[in-house]
């Protein structure tokens, strides 16, 4: 697994060089925002760990245009504060997952670990709880049944799935509907209308839809007997 670490603190980018590198990764560091993006764009990586804070190109800048060319990469994304627009501006601009300094490398790894089993391809049609959801055939079942869904919460679902136990913002979800034009536009009330049309619909297939305060929505598995 080779990993891309931008991070312009050389403390901490020696520290968790070589604490990734005994974990079994081969790294690369990038000291700043200009090289993160030469290597990104140029190199093939696993992963990338981009510090948002970072001289010359900014971690935001170089993640967007990374992004565009690179829409697969699993991007984790260290912010320096506790900043709650830091974290929505990653998760928008396309982070798969976000760390807060300061954290301890076991925290670091294990995120590093479950965004590498997230991405890896798996068979066309996803499964979580009862749901079956298949892209190629546009069918989805919740065990036996066929479940019917209209183009937006077909579309609503499709993200949610794909980025599970990862907060889906309602600026995704809008851009995620951009191109329907199925349906009347509508602002962030028609989200919250929609989110519920979908819970109620996905009762008793053991997944929940959790609102995050202020984020956006989560898939999640529901625990036994809750
Ligand atoms: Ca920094």
């Amino acid at each position: 697994m080779n990993i891309l670490l931008a991070e312009d603190d050389a403390i901490l980018s020696d520290a968790l060089s070589s604490q990734l590198r005994e974990a079994g990764f081969e790294v690369e560091h990038a000291p700043n925002g200009a090289v993160a993006e030469y290597l990104l764009l140029k190199q093939t990586y696993d992963l990338a760990v981009l510090d948002l804070g970072l001289p010359m190109v900014d971690g935001l800048t170089v993640l967007k245009r990374v992004r565009a060319a690179k829409p697969t990469l699993p991007v984790l994304v260290l912010t320096a504060l506790d900043s709650l627009d830091d974290r929505v501006a990653g998760l928008n601009a396309g982070a798969d997952d976000y760390l807060t300094k300061p954290f301890d490398f076991p925290e670091l790894e294990a995120r590093l670990r479950a965004l590498l089993r997230r991405t890896r391809p798996a068979g066309t049609a996803l499964e979580m709880g009862q749901l079956s959801f298949d892209r190629d055939t546009r069918r989805a079942m919740l065990g036996t049944e066929l479940l019917e869904l209209s183009p937006r919460e077909w579309m609503l679902l499709d993200l949610l799935l794909t980025q599970r136990d990862r907060v889906v913002t309602k600026e995704q979800i809008n851009q995620a509907w951009a191109t329907d034009r199925s349906e009347a536009p509508g602002g962030n009330n028609s989200i919250e209308v929609y989110i519920h049309r979908l819970r109620r619909k996905l009762e008793g297939s053991g997944l929940a839809i959790r609102t995050v305060r202020g984020l956006g929505y989560l898939l999640e598995a529901e625990l036994a007997g809750a």
